[in-house]
């Protein structure tokens, strides 16, 4: 068995991101930690709205894992397949069995697109008019089917909530409708959603809904989208249960989403399978030497990397006042979340907000309008603020930079 003082399963945005700072702080030295992580690359997942919607190029997107981890960090990569916390224990798919005093789980939201009959088929036709923006090979081919559209039916999906990114199925209807516009392309969007409601805070809701209206793009809710035929999408509708066919010449669809099985099967979830953790000190509710963030959390907030964001200082901090200070932990993560909307080919609504709903805006004179400032903070700044300052662990987010607050 190998042991680490600190075990993190996941090397993505959350895993890196209390890596980077556990060690940019002074806590731990890279040696302390270990990552598991089976995925050669590391995405910057929001990026791939905008791959989809033609403002960025994949390349940019992407980076091998062993260029953003830390240095001297160690790493396995095999997936992690059981937790047995009581003797603090991880098991890996290749038969490994490996110790820890401290974990942290940041093993994402799984994207299951095999749950909508049909759908990886199409997917995966190249000559099929079938694209996604949660994966990147199928948002780079979103581009090109928006590109080469020359007018007709578009229908874009939504499945059950909890997602990452809610906002994101919404952002590429407004992206693509922009550019189709722009096109003279004359294009009927229709956007069908299983929630009832077309965003969960209704400041942001009502200003949608409104640009929904003004756009023409069509709106239907309760509807689940649950096979794709050729050209032809079936939904289920959420009260009745009866099926209806739309037929499409271009089809956006999102995966329904869950947690890793292993979570669940360590006894570490909640109802849902979500590594289950007091909502403000991030700490799990069982095992006190565990603790999640991220998109595998049971954080009953949005699923973003804004929130992950705000959430790895609480979770460094709190970590090493138990393990290091034998100090209980401190509820500092009020649920904060963002959601940047793109609204067309120039603007933004940045929507901000914590636990319950309610609005957390930085900036609220830009918040109740679509804004171009808020478009280049988002296009523009926050990729920069990802691959050159999160990733040494100096990104606090909105309170800025954290160079200065380490050890
Ligand atoms: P991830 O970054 O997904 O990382 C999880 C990691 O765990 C992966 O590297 C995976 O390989 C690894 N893993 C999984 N299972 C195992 C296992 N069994 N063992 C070991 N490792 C494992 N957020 C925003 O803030 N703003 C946006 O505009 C935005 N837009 C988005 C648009 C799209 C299309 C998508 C897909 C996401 C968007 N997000 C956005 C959400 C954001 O990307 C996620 O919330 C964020 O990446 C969550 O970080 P995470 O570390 O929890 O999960």
């Amino acid at each position: 068995k190998i042991h680490s003082q600190i075990a993190i399963i996941g090397g993505g945005t959350a895993g890196l991101n209390i890596a980077a700072q556990l060690i940019g702080d002074g806590h731990a030295i890279p040696q302390q930690i270990r990552i598991f992580e089976p995925s050669k690359m590391h995405a910057y997942q929001p990026g791939w709205t905008m791959v989809g919607g033609g403002l960025c190029n994949v390349k940019k997107t992407l980076k091998p894992m062993d260029q953003v981890l830390p240095k001297n960090i160690s790493v396995s990569d095999s997936a992690v397949t059981k937790i047995n916390p009581q003797q603090n224990e991880i098991e890996t798919q290749d038969g490994g069995i490996y110790t820890y005093d401290q974990l942290v789980i940041a093993t994402g939201i799984q994207t299951n697109f095999d749950q909508i009959k049909g759908a990886q088929k199409y997917l995966d036709d190249l000559n099929s008019p079938v694209a996604s923006i949660y994966n990147y090979k199928y948002a780079v081919k979103m581009n090109r089917l928006v590109e080469e559209f020359e007018g007709g039916n578009i229908v874009y999906t939504e499945p059950p909530l909890p997602i990452k990114c809610a906002g994101a199925p919404q952002k590429i209807i407004y992206l693509s409708h922009d550019r189709l516009n722009k096109r003279g392309k004359k294009t009927h969007h229709h956007f069908y959603k299983t929630a009832g409601v077309i965003f969960g805070v209704p400041k942001y809701a009502e200003i949608l809904t409104e640009l929904c209206k003004n756009k023409q793009i069509n709106c239907h809710f309760k509807q689940k989208l649950v096979e794709v035929q050729d050209h032809i999408a079936i939904f289920e509708n959420q009260d009745t249960k009866e099926l209806k066919s739309v037929t499409f010449d271009l089809l956006h669809l999102v995966p329904p989403q869950f947690p890793a099985q292993f979570i669940a099967k360590s006894g570490l979830g909640d109802s849902a399978g979500f590594a289950h953790v007091n909502p403000n000190t991030l700490q799990h509710v069982t095992y006190k030497n565990i603790w999640s963030l991220g998109d595998c959390s049971s954080l009953p907030t949005s699923k973003t990397a804004a929130a992950v964001m705000a959430q790895t200082p609480v979770l460094v901090k709190n970590l090493i006042r138990t393990w290091k200070y034998k100090l209980d932990p401190i509820p500092g993560y009020l649920g904060y979340t963002s959601c940047p909307i793109f609204t067309s080919q120039t603007k933004l609504l940045l929507a901000e907000f914590k636990y319950n709903s309610e609005l957390d805006e930085t900036f609220p004179i830009f918040q109740s309008n679509e804004s171009r400032l808020m478009f280049h903070l988002k296009k523009d700044f926050f990729p920069i603020a990802y691959w050159q300052i999160m990733v040494r662990g100096w990104w606090g987010g909105r309170d800025g930079l954290r160079f200065f607050k380490g050890a």
